[in-house]
């Protein structure tokens, strides 16, 4: 199971059908619009803080330089997102690609900055979880059978204390939706402490290079619909910046690893005590709750239960495309919803 099809499942049953198992998906080509945008931010992301940290041994090349190391990645991934020559590349990105580029570094540096002030050191990126490869973690079902939870891990940062490897797990998010511990419960942003469980299994020191143990996990989101006027100067980009970026997530307590300088306050991931820090029996419960989710929501697929019953009424038919075909009896702001 992955973090869309639980979310998909939780949000309503049919419309996960519909989607995942009758695959009747939206057949729309894809394109550069301003969500797109978030997406570029993201690649960026990736791609820059892996030269520097796998490639290059984490050491920052000069100003000059790394402004054409980021350049040169912006273009790539435009490249990649609106090739050359389609209607995506002449449209939107031919007059944004200067400023796109100006974006990326100013965000690049803001990361960088982040990382740089504090004791963890960025080790893997996109490192995928699942069969054949990182090994998931697996719950047991009441049918003898089993599931595993599937994904990928943005980035995984570590710090090294006598011979515990502790783990700062991070996820690139689009959109202008932050992590709240209310979200554990509702089956929201479950990955990373999904991804945590499975990380920090018995059996992965050699892998880690210490026994791995949960430090933090930390939601970074890019919100595309801030850049909706993109920047034109680099003083305007800062600002920009920081208005676009925001971090979300959970500090645990019980190591002496520092997550950012002791000055850097406008970042969520600080050691000081904040209303994202919780000790590791909180986090313990988080844990336990997380696979009573996965354990029932799987049970319930296998049982092929896919009623027309959206968790958040009009917030999940809204926009739902399957409104025309679900059969719901109760109207509910112009769309029908059923009743069971
Ligand atoms: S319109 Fe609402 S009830 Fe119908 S499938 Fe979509 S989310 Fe479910």
């Amino acid at each position: 199971m992955s973090q869309s099809q639980l979310e998909l499942y939780l949000d309503c049953p049919f419309k996960y059908a519909c989607e995942k198992i009758l695959r009747l998906g939206d057949s729309s080509p894809a394109e550069f619009s301003y969500a797109g945008i978030g997406t570029y931010v993201h690649a960026i992301l990736e791609r820059y803080l892996k030269e520097i940290y796998t490639v290059r041994g984490g050491v920052y090349p000069p100003e000059q330089d790394n402004r054409a190391l980021l350049a040169s990645v912006s273009e790539s991934v435009i490249d990649e997102i609106a090739p050359p020559g389609t209607p995506s590349r002449t449209g939107l990105v031919s007059h944004l690609s200067e400023r796109l580029r100006l974006l990326a570094a100013v965000i690049s540096d803001d990361v960088s900055k982040e990382i740089r002030g504090s004791d963890f050191l960025p080790e893997h990126f996109e490192l995928e979880i699942g069969p054949g490869k990182f090994p998931p973690i697996s719950f047991p079902l009441s049918d003898g059978g089993s599931v595993s939870f599937i994904g990928k891990v943005d980035r995984i940062d570590v710090c090294r204390r006598d011979g515990v490897a502790y783990i700062k797990a991070v996820d690139y998010k689009t959109g202008s939706k932050e992590f709240r511990v209310s979200d554990i419960a509702d089956g929201k942003n479950l990955q990373l402490l999904l991804y945590m469980l499975s990380l920090t299994k018995d059996g992965n020191s050699s892998f880690f290079g210490g026994k791995p143990k949960e430090a933090a996990f930390e939601y970074l989101s890019c919100n595309a619909e801030r850049l909706k006027e993109l920047p034109e100067t680099e003083a305007e980009a800062v600002n920009k910046a920081s208005e676009t970026l925001s971090r979300s997530g959970i500090v645990v307590e019980g190591n002496e690893c520092r997550l950012s300088g002791n000055n850097e306050n406008r970042y969520l991931m600080k050691t000081s005590k904040s209303s994202s820090t919780v000790t590791e029996e909180e986090f313990k419960e988080f844990k336990d709750t997380v696979s009573g989710i996965i354990t029932d929501t799987a049970e319930k697929m296998k049982s092929g239960y896919a009623a027309a019953r959206p968790s958040n009424g009009s917030d999940s038919c809204r926009y739902c495309s399957y409104s025309g075909i679900c059969r719901s009896s109760v109207k509910y702001d112009g769309i029908n919803e059923t009743e069971d």
